[in-house]
């Protein structure tokens, strides 16, 4: 008898940042890199934000975004396909300092209910609940979510959303 063989995929929810060049470009381009790399289909896409920056505010502001993915690989192999497309887009870690100005930033935000905590990667990221900036773009195309417990629309009501600005679409 033939065996049916089931590819299991799972959802995934991907934060981009930037404040370095183009950003809205290199959004644009990098998008249609990580669903081919990472054999994904694009569920959705927010719209692209003007968000003061954060943690380090001497710096220009970043442009912010979330995207949600169908993608059949595992946690890992999809942390190493971002960390590829920030490289490709001129992102060099080693010369930067924390949480300063950068051409992409690609955060693994959610990926199905996993909860993990290894050194490379920690799932659902630790600082989402602590930011507007990945909360109001999450909130456009997942507001009934729930990650580690927490509803994103909730989420987002208890932070301040202060200084996000909505980009007009570009087309
Ligand atoms: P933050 O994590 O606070 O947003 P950052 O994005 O500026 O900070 P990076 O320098 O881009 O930090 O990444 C540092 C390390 O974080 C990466 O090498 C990666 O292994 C690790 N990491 C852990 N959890 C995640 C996650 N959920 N998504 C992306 N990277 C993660
Ligand atoms: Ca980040
Ligand atoms: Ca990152």
């Amino acid at each position: 008898m033939e065996s049916e063989r089931q590819i299991r995929s799972a959802s995934a929810l991907i934060a981009l940042g930037g404040n370095v060049g183009d950003v809205r470009a290199t959004f644009k381009d990098a998008i249609p890199d990580i669903c081919g790399m990472a054999l994904a289909k694009l569920l959705a896409r927010s719209s692209d934000y003007s968000t003061p920056p954060w943690g380090d505010e001497d710096q220009a502001p970043f442009i912010n975004a979330c995207i949600a993915i169908e993608t059949a690989l595992d946690p890992l192999a999809l942390l190493s396909v971002l960390q590829k497309v920030e490289q490709s887009f001129g992102r060099t870690r080693a010369k930067e300092r924390r949480w300063g100005p950068r051409t992409l930033d690609l955060d693994l935000i959610a990926y199905d209910d996993v909860s993990l905590r290894t050194p490379e990667l920690t799932l659902p990221h630790p600082r989402l609940f602590e930011r507007a900036f990945v909360l109001v773009p999450l909130a456009e195309i997942a507001p009934d979510r729930m990650i580690g417990g927490t509803r994103v629309r909730d989420g987002l009501a208890s932070v301040s959303a202060q200084g996000i600005v909505r980009l007009p679409d570009t087309g």
